[in-house]
């Protein structure tokens, strides 16, 4: 399979798109075609294990990796001691008809586990067979979640190196504790003086600036992203849609080739997109349902056709949703654009120079036919944690609960009862002050710090505060370093001159 760039140039190979992560014209790199799995694969999915899918799927992209790479590779990404359940992503009944696939058994309790404990020995072996013998400098903007999964992903991962940016004030306490306590002796944490769009732009200009890009190769570095533009990033969320519909095959709740529908709490698009693709496959999607917080900017793209960054940026109990340009939408308007380059570069540039663009009538309706959209604010965010937990005992974080109501209230305005998979993106103890006060009321919360909150919510709850957030109370923070985001790249040198 070769990879093209949504901005019209490129044509290389799986390993060179997940060694460089953006095409040299900007634009991010799609696979030449969606590798259509049958009817006959997809029952067999039913009876395998989750490597045994990840490697039937994810086979199908990464054509110039060996099944044995791919093999090795996809068992120790989801090996039994970095996952705290054996099916790796279960999938739970919620209510009749309501199904809850959870992403958050990895080490870092997101679903961005799922990729970036995979994506290390991709790159790993993509820089082999490309030749490469410079350290590999990965550089990622986080708004909370993708941090910590790329830090303990690539932490002492010879020949790699690992920074991060995070938004100093745009992460829950959790999150910035686990991040500034990672160990490894290739890992770097970074405060940016912004939000998540601020570190995120910055390290978009790193990549693209030739001067930075020198003075890194003078040092024995090339740079690469583990931003979830990174085609690695997104090959191995394509499965857990596969692994989700052969669960539901398995359990006997659908029959193969009926239709479900899928839920995702939506950022910068990449989740949300990855079951587009597997839809793309012939995976039986009827909707892909899109939900956002306050920050709707997708709602509002979905419903009206334009996309415009011209609004007030909110920080919300679903920080890891904070986002107003959510990159990989370019790639699902390269579908609706009909593969047209050179269009996509005109609305970016659009969206570069003034802040928007329109996709037009036609294309519009053929998203609709796609995707519904939704959103949640931060209130009806906790009225839907506390309904959850009363009617069906089951705790969820803010950015799942962000899905779930926008689920109830699609169900209500679309009479659509498609069988339905809410796509759980985070463990609750990730945000426990927010779980917390929704669940017993904000007085319960006041004046406690996150690990009390935990607590309590165990107490009251009887679902147990996982390991990696009790062991927080005692690591020591070893990343302390900060910078104005103009000077991100001071930032990175200074980090490696230490
Ligand atoms: C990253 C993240 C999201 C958003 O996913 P995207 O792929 O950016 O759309 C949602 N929830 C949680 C908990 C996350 O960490």
């Amino acid at each position: 399979m070769s990879f093209f760039s949504t901005r019209g140039g490129a044509c290389v190979t799986a390993s060179q798109a997940i060694l460089h992560g953006l095409a040299s014209d900007g634009g991010l790199y799609v696979p030449a075609m969606f590798p259509p799995i049958s009817r006959k694969k997809l029952t067999e999915l039913a009876g395998m294990d989750y490597c045994q899918r990840a490697s039937t799927i994810l086979r199908t992209f990464l054509e110039d990796f060996s099944i044995p790479e791919i093999n090795a590779a996809v068992n120790s990404a989801y090996a039994p001691d970095k996952f705290d359940d054996a099916a790796i992503a279960p999938l739970k009944r919620l209510d009749s008809g309501t199904y809850v696939l959870e992403l958050f058994h990895g080490p870092t309790l997101a679903f961005k586990d799922m990729a970036l404990q995979l994506l290390p020995h991709l790159t790993a072996l993509s820089a082999r067979k490309n030749g490469e013998e410079r350290e590999i400098s990965i550089l990622v903007a986080t708004s909370g979640d993708t941090g910590k999964a790329a830090l303990e992903g690539f932490k002492d991962v010879p020949g790699t190196s690992c920074t991060v940016f995070y938004p100093m004030d745009g992460v829950s306490p959790v999150q910035r504790l686990q991040m500034t306590t990672t160990g490894g002796g290739n890992t770097h944490v970074i405060a940016v003086k912004g939000n998540f769009d601020d570190a995120q732009t910055g390290v978009k200009r790193l990549f693209a600036s030739k001067d930075f890009a020198d003075e890194m190769a003078r040092r024995g570095k090339v740079l690469s992203s583990a931003n979830s533009i990174n085609f690695g990033r997104l090959a191995p969320q394509i499965v857990y849609y596969f692994s989700a519909y052969a669960d539901l095959l398995r359990t006997g709740h659908i029959a193969v080739g009926d239709e479900v529908n899928f839920v995702v709490p939506t950022g910068n698009f990449g989740n949300i997109l990855a079951g587009y693709y597997a839809r793309s496959m012939g995976l039986p999607i009827r909707k892909l349902i899109c939900a956002s917080n306050r920050n709707n900017v997708l709602t509002d793209f979905f419903h009206t056709g334009t996309y415009s960054t011209h609004r007030t940026f909110f920080k919300t109990a679903s920080p890891s949703m904070d986002i107003l340009v959510s990159s990989n939408l370019e790639r699902l308007l390269f579908e609706a654009a009909d593969r047209d380059g050179e269009l996509i570069r005109v609305w970016m540039n659009q969206l570069r120079d003034s802040g928007s663009y329109s996709v037009g009538e036609q294309r519009m309706e053929w998203l609709a036919s796609v995707f519904a959209s939704g959103f949640a604010d931060d209130m009806e965010t906790a009225r839907e944690i506390r309904a959850r937990f009363e009617q069906d005992r089951y705790l969820m974080d803010t950015h799942t609960a962000v899905a779930s109501f926008v689920l109830r209230r699609y169900r209500e305005e679309s009479g659509d009862s498609t069988p339905t998979v809410i796509v759980s993106t985070a463990n609750p103890y990730k945000f426990a002050e927010d779980v917390l006060a929704a669940v017993a009321g904000k007085d319960a919360a006041a004046a406690l710090d996150a690990f009390q909150c935990a607590e309590k919510l165990q107490e009251l709850t009887g679902v147990p505060v996982p390991p990696q957030v009790q062991a927080l109370r005692s690591l020591p923070v070893r990343h302390t370093a900060q910078c104005e985001k103009d000077r991100m790249a001071e930032a990175v040198i200074g980090e490696f001159d230490k």
